[in-house]
């Protein structure tokens, strides 16, 4: 069976196409019935940041894009980690000297900057010169530039393997590679050696990967000919792009981090339906309609890299938005009370732990914000009138700027009738008296558009400033409903008074 992976450096927060390439990776390996594999590459301990690893673990679960084996779950690969590795790859070091095919290189980095620095001025290509291919260390030593401890290079043939076969893109040609360093002076191997070793150690059959690392290809293959070795099949996804085309990174786009979705309220689901989105058709409807919104397993079922566009997709947050606002209306009140309980406690508009009863009455609250929401983070303000204090309720500016002269009016007359009805049976299951939104509206309706002859779309507007403080709110009956008589009317006389 097919074993795939993916194989992210920790160097920081995780990166978007981490998610995405797990996404691709997985969808095939499932179909397959095939493995997935999480790989720590970690080698690269310049850019090493502690916490990433983590996080990365947090955000693919998060994301639901479980791994079969992995440095937290094991698997009979282990250790998944490759600074725990390296007694692996150094036989690999040691077989490519002896045979010729690699050398020690002891040039100093002040030299290669300055033979590249030299290079650029000429206008030539750019490269390792070869000072040391077959000296000896002592050789070595008397000339300019040497530095004592060495690093290892791939001594590349005149005529290496450049093309190879992609199962997204076809043949594919990549460019003549540079005498590659394949093990660091520090003893540690490079992306290069380590990913060969370990994708062959693992047993991957498929290595999906960002389409940067196509010009890395041929080295990866040169190094499966010398080592005797099969290469697994390649497929080199489309990088994600601004509008510009520019690539989508870290450093310019607070997208790019996979962190960024959690604190702004995607839904995992979501993300992942927009990641496969972003390469892959949309599936065909009954009617011979685009079906945009499909789940993972419905994504997998049915995958073929044939199907996937190796132009680089623009990463269109609004098509993400509105994704999000179809999967909220989709989940269940109750459901969705509870996905957005972490962005209410993490905003203080509720306390942590919450008791039952205030879990209720936030599944009523969430029942009226539902469809007006895109993203969880939006719930917060949506909500904050249900969770202030009646003499905290701030009046917006551009609310109290719509009040007419008649307001005082309008709040008079429904402080009159709202206070007849009688609030000792509210929650009554199906009653028609009580303190219920259809009783408060038939009320108000009575007294205000029919009493005095005020239009409804008038009518309600400083009803809704007095309750919510806002120009726009939640529906105003259901609202008093939840908020309770005593609430309701404390707010009414506010702004009355
Ligand atoms: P930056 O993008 O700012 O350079 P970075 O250096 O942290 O951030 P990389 O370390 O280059 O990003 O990439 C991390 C992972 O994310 C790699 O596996 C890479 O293939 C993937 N990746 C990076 N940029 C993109 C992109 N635009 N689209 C898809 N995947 C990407
Ligand atoms: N560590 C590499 C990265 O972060 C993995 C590339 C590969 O999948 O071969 O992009």
């Amino acid at each position: 069976a097919p074993r795939l992976r993916v194989a992210p450096s920790p160097t920081g927060d995780p990166h978007v196409g981490t998610a995405y390439m797990s996404l691709f990776n997985l969808a095939f390996a499932r179909q397959q019935g095939g493995s997935f594999v999480l790989r720590i590459e970690d080698t690269d301990r310049a850019r090493f940041q502690a916490d990433s690893e983590q996080q990365v673990f947090d955000t693919l679960h998060w994301l639901g894009l479980q791994w079969d084996e992995g440095p937290d779950v094991g698997g009979p690969f282990a250790p998944y980690r490759q600074s725990e590795r390296l007694d692996t790859y150094r036989p690999y070091v040691e077989r490519l000297l002896a045979e010729g095919k690699a050398y020690h290189c002891w040039c100093s980095t002040e030299r290669l900057t300055q033979m590249r620095e030299m290079q650029q001025k000429l206008k030539q290509p750019t490269g390792y010169d070869r000072l040391c291919v077959g000296k000896t260390r002592d050789e070595r030593a008397e000339l300019p530039g040497f530095s004592e401890t060495p690093v290892v290079r791939m001594l590349i043939p005149d005529d290496p393997p450049l093309q190879f076969d992609d199962l997204i893109r076809g043949r594919v040609s990549a460019p003549r590679p540079d005498d590659q360093v394949i093990l660091k002076a520090d003893g540690f191997p490079t992306y290069h050696l380590a990913v060969v070793v370990d994708d062959h150690e693992m047993g991957i059959t498929h290595v999906v990967r960002g389409e940067e690392w196509i010009s890395s290809t041929p080295k990866h293959i040169l190094l499966y000919q010398w080592l005797g070795l099969a290469p697994p099949a390649f497929a080199h996804m489309p990088l994600l792009r601004n509008t510009d085309k520019s690539k989508i990174s870290k450093r310019k786009n607070p997208a790019a981090r996979l962190t960024w979705f959690k604190e702004q309220g995607y839904l995992p689901e979501a993300l992942v339906n927009f990641l496969a989105l972003l390469a892959y058709p949309p599936k065909t409807g009954p009617d011979g309609e685009d079906v945009e919104v499909f789940t993972f397993e419905e994504f997998s079922a049915d995958f073929d890299w044939t199907k996937v566009n190796p132009v680089g997709p623009i990463f269109d947050l609004k098509k993400l938005e509105w994704l999000n606002g179809v999967y909220i209306r989709e989940l269940g009140v109750g459901e969705l009370a509870s996905r957005l309980l972490p962005y209410l406690e993490r905003d203080g508009v509720l306390s942590g732990n919450p008791s039952l009863g205030e879990l209720a009455r936030l599944e009523k609250v969430t029942e009226l914000i539902q469809t007006r929401m895109a993203l969880l983070s939006e719930a917060s303000a949506l909500v904050a009138p249900f969770y202030t204090a009646d003499d905290l309720i701030e009046i917006a500016d551009d609310a109290r700027a719509q009040l007419k002269d008649d307001s005082g009016e309008v709040l008079g007359a429904a402080i009159k009738v709202l206070e007849d009805i009688d609030d000792s049976r509210s929650g009554v299951l199906g009653s028609e008296s009580g303190w219920t939104a259809a009783v408060i509206e038939a009320a108000l309706r009575a007294a205000i558009v029919e009493g005095m002859g005020i239009k409804p779309k008038f009518a309600f507007g400083p009803l809704r400033t007095a309750v919510s403080g806002a120009r726009i709110s939640p529906p105003l009956f259901e609202s008093m409903e939840i908020l309770g008589k005593t609430s309701t009317l404390a707010r009414l006389h506010r702004l009355h008074d």
